[in-house]
C-alpha cells in the first residue's frame, strides 16, 4: 500500500492566551506557514477554545490549520461549560485533541470516554488526534506496551479510516518536563502502536502517529526522524512562534 503519511506538526497551548497574545501568536505562526507555503507537511495551532473562533479568522487563507483541545462527546445539551466538536467546527477548527493525558487525570477521562470523544469529532466533521502515553510507573514496570494497547483498543472507535485519525504518543512523564524518550524508544513505541491499530481497523499503515513530549527546535529533528513518527504534537514550546516553526521546518 503508497503511504500518504503527509507529516503534521500540532501545537497544543494547553490553558494559555489571552486575546491579544493568542492573536498574536497564531499570526506569527501563520505568517511563517504563509512563507514556507509547505505542500509537504500540515501545521495546526490548537488554542483554548475561547480563542478558536478569533485565531480561526486571523489565520484564514494562511494554510495554518487550528483545532480544538477537547470537546464533549453530544452535539448540544444541558453540560455546562462544555463545548462540543460542532461548535469547535462551527467557529473554524479542524481537528480536536481528545484524551490528553491532562484530561485523563485532571477530569477522569476514561478509554471509553475519549473513544466517544473521537466518535463525536466524526460526527461534526473533525479529525481527532487521540492521545495516548504510559505513566513513569507504568514504564518502570515494564508495561509500556502493554498500555498503549490498552489505551488505543479502548480510546479508538471502530470504523477508523486513516484519513479521519490521528494518534499522538505521549509518554506522560515526557510531557513538560524536558525528558524525552531515546529515539530507538520512540520507534518501539510507534511500531507497536501501528501493529495495534493494524488489528483494529483498515489502513492502519496510512494513519499519522504524532511523538509528544518535550519537543523543543533542538530535539525535533531526531525525534522526527524516528520510525513510524510522522509528526508532533508540541505543547510548551508551541507558544513561540519562532521555536514552533522550527519543529515545523525539521518535520
Ligand atoms: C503536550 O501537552 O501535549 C505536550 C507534548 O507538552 P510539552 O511539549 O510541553 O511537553
Amino acid at each position: 500500500m503508497a503511504r500518504t503519511r503527509r507529516p503534521l506538526i500540532a501545537g497544543n497551548w494547553k490553558m494559555n492566551g489571552l486575546q491579544a497574545d493568542g492573536i498574536a501568536l497564531a499570526k506569527a505562526v501563520a505568517e511563517g506557514v504563509r512563507q514556507a507555503a509547505w505542500a509537504d507537511r500540515e501545521v495546526l495551532v490548537c488554542p483554548p477554545s475561547t480563542l478558536v473562533l478569533a485565531v480561526a479568522a486571523a489565520v484564514r487563507g494562511s494554510g495554518l490549520l487550528v483545532g480544538g483541545q477537547n470537546c464533549h462527546a453530544k452535539a448540544s445539551g444541558a453540560h455546562t461549560g462544555d463545548v462540543s466538536a460542532e461548535m469547535l467546527r462551527d467557529a473554524g477548527a479542524s481537528h480536536v485533541i481528545v484524551g490528553h493525558s491532562e484530561r485523563r487525570a485532571d477530569c477522569g477521562e476514561t478509554d471509553a470516554i475519549v473513544r466517544a470523544k473521537a466518535e463525536a469529532a466524526w460526527r461534526a466533521g473533525l479529525t481527532p488526534i487521540v492521545c495516548i502515553g504510559e505513566t513513569l510507573d507504568e514504564r518502570e514496570a515494564g508495561r509500556t506496551l502493554a498500555v498503549l494497547e490498552g489505551q488505543l483498543t479502548g480510546s479508538v472507535p471502530g470504523g477508523a479510516t486513516a484519513d479521519r485519525l490521528v494518534v499522538a504518543y505521549e509518554p506522560v512523564w515526557a510531557i513538560g518536563t524536558g525528558k524525552t524518550p531515546t529515539t530507538p524508544e520512540v520507534a518501539v513505541a510507534h511500531a507497536h502502536i501501528r501493529k495495534v491499530l493494524g488489528g483494529i481497523m483498515e489502513g492502519a499503515t496510512s494513519v499519522r502517529l504524532l511523538y509528544g513530549g518535550s519537543m523543543k527546535g533542538s530535539n525535533a529533528a531526531e525525534l522526527l526522524a524516528a520510525g513510524d513518527v510522522d509528526g508532533g504534537l508540541v505543547g510548551g514550546a508551541s507558544l513561540k512562534a519562532d521555536e514552533f516553526l522550527a519543529i515545523a521546518k525539521a518535520a
